[in-house]
């Protein structure tokens, strides 16, 4: 289990997350959903502490870690970052880096693995992505959905207890877009364990077992897809879900 309660989040003062409590199964699927602005970017980035909260905690795996607004030891910071691989809506690969030196490049200068396991892992992984064929491709001669394939793979490098997804096909176009669910569904089906934040409701039911709705900071109503998309009782969350179905 992944657990959130009562992230409090502020940034100069303002509050952004304002006392968020969210559990996230493991072997499951959860989105966030909500409109710009309401702190899904905030929450998914207070799961791996590149936000640390001011308040609240955070159980991953075996580490549990409390937020007292003081500065938390770099143990802890590498504890749960070892545990958690990040994709970002822009790719964000290393220009300079082939596709394949991208995935290995983690387990190299952070895992010290050596560099032919290191390349052996990561071929495995370019090849459940699909990109085995682009392995010594530079990222700016891949498209979009090819370099967020390999941002995945990369992500997965370190075997992380969850992948966090902050709108993982919303710079893409739907074919490319395309490309990159099937990767993420199948990734679900195996029983990874991700968070994603993302604005498209039909990915969020498709590939998801917990939906949950932020709004302004706060978390409206969390359920399966069905729920909150078909049967919800909020008013707030059936008139965000409406704006865009
Ligand atoms: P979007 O759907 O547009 O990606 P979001 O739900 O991801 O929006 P966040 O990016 O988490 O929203 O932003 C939540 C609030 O926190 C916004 O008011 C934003 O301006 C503010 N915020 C986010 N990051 C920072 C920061 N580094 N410094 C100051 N304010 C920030
Ligand atoms: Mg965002």
């Amino acid at each position: 289990m992944i657990g959130l309660q009562g992230i409090v989040k502020q940034f100069d003062g303002n509050t952004v997350l304002h006392g968020v409590d969210l559990a996230i199964p493991e072997g499951s699927v959860t989105s966030l959903i909500g409109p710009s602005g309401s702190g899904k970017s905030t929450l998914l980035r207070c799961v791996n502490l590149l936000e640390v909260p001011e308040r609240g905690a955070l159980q991953l795996g075996e580490v549990s870690v409390s937020f007292t607004g003081a500065r938390l030891p770099a143990e802890t910071l590498q504890q749960v970052r070892r545990q958690t691989g990040m994709v970002f809506q822009n790719f964000q690969l290393f220009p300079h880096r082939t596709a394949l030196e991208n995935v290995m490049e983690g387990l190299v200068t952070v895992q010290k693995w050596r560099r032919a396991q290191a390349r052996e892992r990561a071929m495995q992984l370019l090849e459940k992505v699909g990109m085995a064929a682009k392995a010594d491709a530079w990222p700016a001669t891949l498209s979009g959905g090819q370099q967020q394939r390999v941002a995945i793979a990369r992500a997965l490098a370190p075997s992380p207890r969850v992948l966090l997804c902050d709108e993982p096909t919303s710079a893409l176009d739907p074919t490319l877009a395309g490309e990159v669910v099937d990767v993420l569904r199948a990734l679900a089906a195996e029983g990874m364990t991700m968070l994603m934040a993302t604005h498209d409701l039909r990915l969020a039911a498709a590939i998801s077992q917990q939906v949950a709705f932020l709004e302004n900071g706060a978390l409206v109503e969390a359920g399966t897809p069905r729920q909150l998309f078909q049967a919800s009782t909020h008013p707030r969350t059936a008139a965000f879900v409406s704006t865009l179905a």
